[in-house]
């Protein structure tokens, strides 16, 4: 079926925007009186951009936001964190995950790359929405071998028995090297080059992180001992990666690894400041993400955008770091072209993937310069309608099914944290 976004604002022009199943096929003024068949969503007081890109999300941690704030890392994890998912039952991993979609729905969120347990239950969550992602099977045995080699069994058979939904594609995940012995590190490695897989996998988040692993692997890095496991390719994205030395990064470039930024979980957790010039000036891939809901504590992609440029400009004293256009470009068509959505832009030929902001939000006002309001003043919620894949997902601020999903994710909540 064709739909017509009606007079919607794109760049400085009032368009229409014609969509033909996932594709847009043109971008006019008054397009709607050609085609009098077309559904027409009201685009009066909205400017239309592409949705964006999310390149590390635990979304079943919805449940647990606000457990275990102001912790450092190992013990948050170890104390708190993994007790709690210790809990998990199938449903919370369902209801967290389908609450995760309602709030990446409501706050313009067009894609995910996922890394949790039980990608199966994700996977069903995703079947009641036309969200796209990159769903990842992972394994992190906790430096148990037998406990491995399950998991490397589970990963099989979720492989050979899933099958992904348009918009949806699979790959592996490996937790991080500190919580995987060296075997499954090698064992995924093969079995995503088998595939032809993509890898995600935490890699120096912290600097206790980097001191470990030097002292454990005959002083080598994370980002070291990784490359010397044969382990880095283009189809490696590497989450967090703040404390690199001279040679990670030239690993990392000659790897053609993509990394991605979290900037308010590295500082919710203080775990340092992503050398984003450093990576960007060697032209490694660069991606934006918000981890986790307990980490963060919301899945907000424009206020991500704001804290990556806040504070690569307030960490080394130089406003013209990473610019608004520099951040959004990475939150859409960077990370579009990256994850090969078929999105990331409003134009003839992509897919639609677009979300209209409300003009009439004090923050998109005045309109004169949509991107710096987009990175430096709006928010999420100043998302009016979101359309994937051709599909509306959020109409005037309505998502359909929203109260029984609060309903459900709320009793999964309650019961975990009681
Ligand atoms: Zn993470």
């Amino acid at each position: 079926m064709k739909k017509i976004i009606q007079n919607t604002l794109l760049g400085s022009e009032i368009v229409d925007i014609l969509i033909e199943g996932r594709t847009i096929t043109k971008v006019s003024p008054a397009l709607a009186a050609e085609h009098p068949d077309a559904r027409i969503i009201n685009g009066e007081n909205t400017a239309a951009f592409p949705s964006l890109i999310n390149g590390h999300t635990h979304s079943p941690m919805t449940l647990l936001r606000g457990a275990g704030d102001d912790m450092a890392l190992k013990e948050w994890l170890e104390n708190c964190m993994w007790p709690l998912e210790s809990r998990f039952t199938d449903e919370d991993f369902y209801w967290g995950g389908r609450m995760a979609l309602m709030e990446m729905v409501r706050t313009g969120t067009g894609f995910f790359n996922e890394m949790y347990f039980n990608p199966h239950l994700m996977l069903k969550a995703l079947e009641k929405t036309n969200l796209k992602a990159r769903i990842n099977f992972p394994v992190m045995d906790l430096n148990d071998l037998e406990t491995g080699k399950k998991m490397w069994k589970d990963c099989e058979r979720f492989f050979t028995e899933t099958e992904a939904p348009e918009g949806v594609q699979l790959g592996t995940v490996l937790h991080s090297v500190y919580t995987n012995t060296r075997e499954s590190l090698e064992w995924i490695r093969d079995f995503a080059a088998e595939r032809e897989l993509p890898i995600h996998i935490h890699v120096s988040e912290t600097a206790r992180e980097v001191e470990e692993c030097r002292s454990a692997n005959g002083g080598m890095s994370p980002v070291e001992y990784l490359k010397s496991l044969n382990l880095l390719s283009n189809r490696v994205i590497a989450a967090h990666t703040v404390h690199l030395s001279e040679n990670d990064l030239a690993i990392l470039a000659e790897t053609g690894t993509a990394v991605v930024h979290n900037p308010a979980s590295n500082m919710k957790l203080a775990s340092g400041v992503f050398p984003y010039k450093a990576l960007r000036d060697r032209n490694v891939p660069i991606l934006l993400g918000t981890d986790g809901a307990s980490s963060n504590n919301n899945l907000d992609m424009l206020e991500e955008m704001k804290l990556a440029a806040l504070l690569q400009k307030v960490s080394f004293e130089d406003p013209t770091r990473l610019s608004a256009q520099e951040i959004f470009d990475i939150a859409t068509i960077g990370g579009a072209e990256i994850f090969g959505t078929g999105g990331g832009a409003v134009e003839p030929g992509k897919e639609a993937d677009i979300i209209l902001m409300d003009l009439k939000s004090p923050a998109m006002f005045p309109a004169w310069n949509l991107i710096s309001n987009m990175v430096y003043s709006a928010s999420g919620m100043d998302v009016k309608t979101h359309i994937s894949g051709g599909a509306v997902l959020m109409e005037n601020f309505e998502i359909p099914g929203y109260d029984k999903v609060f309903e459900e994710a709320g009793r999964c909540a309650r019961r975990l944290m009681s």
